[in-house]
């Protein structure tokens, strides 16, 4: 009997590696054929965008004087959420090397976007730095929806996951805009995060860009910011929101800053 047991344990065991073996190997037909099949439609997208590639490059070079095979040197740099609707190439008709861009869920700015940023600036002298929020973020969303889960306190969600760190750090531009709001009945829920979810977008938005203008003051303080004798010594600092129902960006020119390092 405990024989008999042992020898179905084994062949169960045999049973469950050779199936663990066929599904991970990548020699399996079936495999070969899913990995073939992922990236079809990107090969034939990238097919078709090679057969322009060198043309496409020659001609930038002739009206910028920028060899983008080997430099690069973007005017404006552009932080903006990852959502699919939002590309900044597409949406201000721009090309390659143009816009160095930096795209995250909720366009958060932490060290490594702030980072990315200073380097545009600092190394590729960049002279604009737009922030750009757009309508139905997700992401802002999320943090709206936690903010009135969370009974509009002024903490943060528990951060038990990647998400909810990330939707932490868009949490107090939340908390902002319905200070801002000053919303009568902020029982009724729904109609709070009506409200609540568009001004929320553009809070987040400012809110970055006035991290961003810290940032770069402080670049300019130690002296790393575009040298004074530069002509190009001043940056403009922005948001705008993108409406993803009609493609209109609204830049909100009333808080855009110019750091000017030539002034100190
Ligand atoms: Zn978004």
């Amino acid at each position: 009997m405990y024989g008999k047991k042992l020898a179905l344990g084994a062949a169960m065991m045999l049973a469950v590696s050779s199936l663990w073996i066929s599904g991970c190997s990548s020699s399996s037909p079936d495999v070969a054929i899913a990995v073939e099949s992922a990236t079809a439609d990107l090969e034939q997208g990238n097919t078709v965008y090679k057969s322009t590639f060198s043309t496409v490059i020659a001609t930038i070079k002739k009206v910028t004087g920028v060899d983008l095979t080997s430099a690069q040197d973007p005017k404006t740099v552009v932080i903006t959420c990852s959502d699919s609707r939002v590309p900044p190439e597409l949406i201000f008709n721009k090309t390659l090397g143009d816009l160095f861009v930096i795209r995250v869920a909720g366009n958060v700015a932490d060290t490594d976007e702030l980072a990315s940023i200073d380097y545009a600036v600092e190394h590729l002298k960049a002279t604009k730095v737009i922030v750009l929020g757009h309508k139905k973020c997700g992401a802002v969303t999320a943090a709206v929806d936690a903010f009135i889960l969370n009974n509009k306190l002024n903490t943060p969600a528990v951060a038990h996951s990647k998400i909810a760190e990330l939707v932490n750090k868009i949490y107090p531009s939340v908390v902002t805009a319905y200070d801002e709001l000053n919303v009568e009945n902020p029982a009724a829920d729904n109609s709070v995060s009506t409200v609540l979810i568009p001004k929320a977008i553009e809070v987040n938005a400012e809110r970055v860009r006035e991290q961003i203008v810290d940032e770069l003051n402080e670049l300019k303080v130690e002296g790393v910011l575009l040298g004074a004798e530069d002509a190009r010594s001043s940056i403009y600092v922005g948001s705008a929101i993108y409406d993803v129902a009609d493609g209109a960006v609204a830049f909100n020119q009333n808080t855009a800053v110019i750091i000017d390092n030539a002034n100190n």
